[in-house]
């Protein structure tokens, strides 16, 4: 399986899955460059596939969907032109199967995707983050992530920003002794420098560098009572305590 990177708006990543399976795209924002992508190597989708339903994710669902005439996979009617409302558990596409995800915080229903040991998690997991809490409490974001956290340490992650240098700029404020997130931001700024994606991340990188994933290391709790002093110290309260404080930095 290949997976292509369309960029898309400021900082996006709309995903195209290429394999024998088919030509899957994943959280189409916007339908215009997918539409060059696909007519530059005369290519046909053959399913698109939705993490959740805000619009830098949807918003050239119905058109591709339309004018190519395939199905699109999501949670539930929020997704425009679903056709194939999906849970977590095993879902099949041509001959594939991949396995989904319910991963909610970013919002209350948002899907992840994981197939050949590529993760697509849309807005929950970020390279060195994760999303923001626009439906979901801090608890139900916190449960997904550590959901995401079990997956083999190789699972490639492919998230739908670049937002990694950003994020790394946080980590390396409330992680400061950590090595491989120091290592992490000199090789992310020789990539974006290069003009190429920071991404794919792996589980394994996330768990030794992302912040939110790492809310039972003393570091981080030093860190979040610091910001924080009615911050208990439990993982979800440090959890918590950063993604408040990550929304101001
Ligand atoms: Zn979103």
């Amino acid at each position: 399986m290949s997976v292509h990177f369309i960029p898309a708006f400021a900082d996006n990543y709309i995903y195209v899955l290429e394999s024998r399976a088919g030509i899957w795209v994943v959280d189409p924002g916007s339908a215009d460059p997918v539409f060059s992508w696909l007519d530059q190597r005369q290519m046909k989708p053959t399913a698109i596939l939705c993490t959740h339903h805000h619009p830098d994710h949807t918003g050239g669902v119905a058109a591709l969907a339309r004018h190519f005439a395939i199905p699109v996979y999501g949670a539930n009617d929020r997704i425009p032109a679903l056709t194939h409302p999906v849970h977590a558990g095993k879902l099949t596409i041509a001959a594939a199967e991949l396995s989904v995800l319910e991963v909610p915080g970013h919002t209350r229903d948002h899907l992840a995707y994981v197939w050949s040991q590529s993760l697509f998690c849309g807005d929950t997991l970020f390279a060195a983050g994760c999303g923001r809490l626009f439906e979901g409490t801090p608890e139900m974001l916190f449960q997904s992530l550590q959901q995401l956290a079990t997956l083999p340490a190789a699972t490639r992650v492919y998230c739908a920003h670049e937002y990694t240098q950003n994020n790394l700029r946080f980590a390396a404020l409330v992680d400061p002794e950590n090595p491989v997130i120091q290592q992490r931001q000199m090789l992310v700024r020789q990539q974006r420098d290069a003009g190429e994606p920071s991404l794919p991340s792996s589980i394994g990188l996330e768990c030794a560098s992302n912040p939110f994933l790492r809310c039972h290391v003393p570091a981080l709790i030093a860190s979040a009572q610091q910001f924080d002093p009615d911050c208990d110290g439990s993982p979800l309260s440090v959890f918590t305590t950063l993604r408040c404080w990550k929304d101001q930095f």
